[in-house]
């Protein structure tokens, strides 16, 4: 039986660990763990849920908490050793959290510079010494631009949701982050899926070919997930969420649709019905977005409805049902709504509202499961 003994980790790791309940390693732990230990690139393609963040979080403490204790501790502001670059704020406050339930041992210092928080709190974040940056990618450029930071001590790079950080939009970024990190900076990146698109830019991101772990789950559904398809006859949408929203469940249900437009009908829909729910989209206030969340995760909300945006790296343990009102167009839009259900073994449903257009995905689907 595999124990978090096995990796040779700081003691006070692994007792803060303990407090906290976790004592086996996930599948992700215990395949990303050691190479990350040796100080190896790794790419790690893990399923939503699996424990990826502990897998790159344990390491980092580690290694930078044995560099301070060797003879090299910090010694100068704004000059972080360890960064993880997160898409967005909400996976980079639940990131930061990580970090900090387990560094009262270490007493290592970890700051995050987030979009949506304001510029002057980002700037304080860095202005002292600092061990560990949890950054969004906009922020952390505001912050190299003008200087207050720099990334020419990092030791180990984290991209979190390396899919998205290397698409189209933040590929920029990404590129820059990594021609200000030195030279041989050890890499590390974390991905629900592994697309071709992310296959292609290793050779530009490392070096040296990395280590690549999968779990034997990854890309694929859970094991505590079930599917519940509802066919769709023209018209009848709201009559079928109707249907869907009065089996009762025990535990939060996310509604998704694909397009604003989308969401505000549901929206509207809701409201006529007197039900009490929260929204979670991108073109709303944020302080509203981030208190709807909290909310939902609180459990005075048992409904969020939310565009794609909720779709990724929200860590919400009691999601119970994940209700697809429209269903995306692709496999791995698909997975990451999914997999915000049926988290660290829990169990957890997924309905979707299948119509014939939705064929050409049901029958990718259908594939994947056809492989296990
Ligand atoms: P993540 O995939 O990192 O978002 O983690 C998903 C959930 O699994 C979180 O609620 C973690 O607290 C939990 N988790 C991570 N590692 C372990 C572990 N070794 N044992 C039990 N739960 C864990």
């Amino acid at each position: 039986m595999s124990s978090f003994h096995q990796f040779s980790l700081l003691s006070s790791l692994v007792k803060s660990l303990s407090e906290q309940g976790f004592t086996r390693p996930t599948d992700i732990q215990v395949r990303a763990i050691p190479p990350l230990m040796e100080g190896k690139g790794v790419v790690g393609v893990a399923e939503t849920g699996s424990g990826k963040t502990l897998a790159y979080v344990l390491p980092m403490l580690h290694c930078l908490k044995v560099l301070e204790t060797e003879g090299a501790p910090v010694s100068e502001p704004g000059r972080p050793r360890g960064l993880v670059l997160v898409p967005g704020r909400e996976l980079g406050a639940q990131v930061g959290k990580v970090f900090k339930s387990l560094t009262h041992g270490t007493r290592l210092r970890v700051r995050t510079v987030l979009g949506g928080t304001k510029k002057q709190i980002a700037r304080q974040n860095v202005a002292g010494n600092l061990e560990i940056l949890v950054a969004t990618p906009g922020r952390l450029l505001q912050l190299l631009d003008s200087r207050e930071l720099r990334l020419d001590d990092v030791r180990m790079l984290i991209m979190d949701e390396a899919d998205r950080l290397l698409d189209a939009g933040f590929l920029p970024v990404a590129d820059r982050v990594l021609s200000s990190c030195p030279r041989g900076v050890q890499i590390g990146m974390l991905s629900a899926t592994f697309p071709q698109t992310l296959q292609g830019l290793l050779a530009d991101v490392y070096d040296v070919p990395p280590v690549v772990v999968r779990t034997k789950g990854s890309g694929r559904m859970l094991a505590t997930l079930t599917t519940d398809n509802r066919a769709l006859s023209k018209g009848a949408r709201f009559e079928l969420l109707r249907e869907v929203l009065n089996e009762t469940v025990d535990g939060g249900t996310l509604l998704f649709a694909n397009t604003r437009r989308q969401c505000e009908a549901v929206a509207e829909w809701l409201d006529d019905e007197g039900i009490l729910y929260g929204r979670y989209m991108g073109e709303m206030d944020r302080r509203e977005r981030t208190r709807n969340l909290e909310r939902f995760r609180d459990g005075e909300l048992d409904l969020l409805l939310a565009t794609d945006l909720g779709g990724r790296g929200i860590d919400i343990d009691r999601i119970a049902r994940v209700v697809n009102v429209h269903l995306p167009g692709d496999v791995d839009t698909y997975l990451h709504r999914a997999g915000r259900t049926a988290r660290a073994g829990r169990p957890g449903v997924v309905v979707n509202f299948v119509t014939h257009r939705d064929e050409g995905l049901m029958q990718k689907l259908r594939k994947r499961e056809q492989r296990k």
